[in-house]
């Protein structure tokens, strides 16, 4: 067990925390205020390598491992959710789920170029009446020779007007329940393909979100990932490396929390002395350093296993599920330590404070992270061993 960073992961950090500085926090600020997302911020990140840095080199990646995509993940959170959400859902939602699954013609196809940065990637899964219970969902692919015909609308998606490739869910046999899902690789440029971003959102509003609509769109047969009735399989191994990210970036967020509470905890005085003087004031600083190290050393455990080939869906649930806790919980305090000035946008943390929701609804809601810690406690659930680099999910595994 080692717990120092390493050269070159210190230099990585370095490098996303100056590309942060320099790009992403002078103008967060008017792009949160406005809800304008900018994508050449995409085209930087990939310029960086940092598009796919888990992917192998032979796929066009940084051939980075999994602790090195959680540094890049807290850096980019420290600046704004919206960024690291972006690499959540184009890496390890999408990009990482081609990995996994995809032919070689298909990471060929789309795995390469979205590692280089050239195209991004997004995931289609949630609905307008299924979000935690996937299994609700109600968009079809019918096959009709070469292709099949799909049909639906999709919800609450990353980059839905910014992606390039989308991985969609969708019934083939609506009669198998989860074993019916199936998942394709969908190109924005097909006929009948459309999307409309969501606007009124609480908070990401430098984030693109919206909805996708498919009528009667042909999907080439060589666009199946894995094989029909997989989709459910391939949501839930690609929610074990989405997850990881958004517990990697929450540790960033409470980064950032600190940094603008110590700040102004020495800047601000009452009753003859800085606020940092205070105990009570002290005591909401204890817990966000208390939640930063705590979150960070269950991602890095979860990053380990990850890099062993181990299994990890129970570490990186319990990650996501504490780190996004811990996050929102040190933006609510860190409004707090700035009394009325953190209630406007002259200081950053009330734009903290409405990112840190997000996270703590999408992949994978509080709630459902917590029966699935106590399933794996009360040892209703259990996860097999993994012989292979990437998760891979077993619903027999759920032994209720
Ligand atoms: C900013 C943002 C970005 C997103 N990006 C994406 C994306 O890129 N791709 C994508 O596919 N989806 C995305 N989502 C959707 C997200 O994954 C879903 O919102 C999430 O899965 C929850 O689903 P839901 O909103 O339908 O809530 P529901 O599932 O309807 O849940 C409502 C409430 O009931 C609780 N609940 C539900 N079931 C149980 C249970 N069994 N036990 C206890 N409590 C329960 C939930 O915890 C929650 O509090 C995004 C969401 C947001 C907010």
């Amino acid at each position: 067990m080692n717990f120092e960073f390493t050269e070159e992961q210190t230099m990585l950090r370095k490098t996303v925390r100056d590309f942060v500085d320099k790009e992403i926090m002078p103008n967060i600020g008017e792009w949160d205020q406005e809800g304008t997302f900018d994508p050449s911020i995409m085209d930087k990140l990939a310029d960086l390598g940092l598009m796919g840095v888990c992917i192998p080199e032979e796929y066009g990646g940084s051939g980075m491992d999994y602790n090195a995509l959680a540094i890049v993940c807290e850096e980019l959170e420290r600046g704004d959710t919206a960024f690291r959400t972006a690499v959540s859902v184009h890496t390890g939602l999408n990009s990482m789920s081609l990995l996994q699954w995809g032919s070689e013609d298909q990471k060929q196809k789309y795995l390469i170029p979205q590692a280089k940065g050239e195209k991004v990637g997004a995931f289609g899964l949630t609905e307008p009446g299924a979000g935690s219970d996937v299994v609700a969902l109600q968009t079809t692919a019918v096959k009709d020779g070469d292709h099949y015909i799909l049909n639906g609308q999709k919800t609450w998606i990353s980059l839905c007007d910014t992606a390039d490739h989308f991985l969609v869910f969708a019934y083939t046999d609506k009669s198998k329940k989860h074993h019916g899902i199936s998942a394709f690789i969908v190109e924005r440029e097909w006929n009948g393909f459309s999307s409309k971003a969501t606007k009124g959102k609480l908070g990401i509003r430098a984030g693109n979100t919206g909805e996708l609509f498919f009528e009667d769109v042909k999907v080439p047969k060589e666009n199946l990932l894995g094989k029909e009735g997989e989709g459910f399989k391939i949501a839930m191994a690609s929610l074990d490396n989405g997850r990881f990210t958004v517990a990697a970036g929450a540790v960033g967020q409470i980064m950032a929390c600190i940094e603008a509470s110590v700040d102004y905890c020495h800047e601000r005085e009452t009753f003859g002395k800085p606020i940092g003087k205070h105990q009570l004031v002290q005591q909401m600083i204890a817990n966000m350093e208390a939640g930063f190290q705590m979150s960070r050393l269950l991602v890095y455990r979860a990053g380990e296993l990850k890099n062993q080939g181990k299994r990890n869906t129970r570490e990186t649930s319990l990650a996501k599920w504490q780190a996004c806790d811990f996050a929102n919980k040190a933006a609510d305090d860190a409004v707090q330590i700035h009394g009325a000035y953190g209630y406007s946008n002259e200081y950053p943390v009330e734009r903290y404070l409405r990112n840190s929701k997000a996270p703590v609804i999408y992949e994978g809601t509080r709630e459902i992270h917590t029966v699935m810690q106590a399933e794996y406690t009360l040892g209703y659930r259990k996860d097999k061993p993994l012989n292979n680099m990437l998760p891979a999910w077993d619903d027999k595994e759920l032994v209720k």
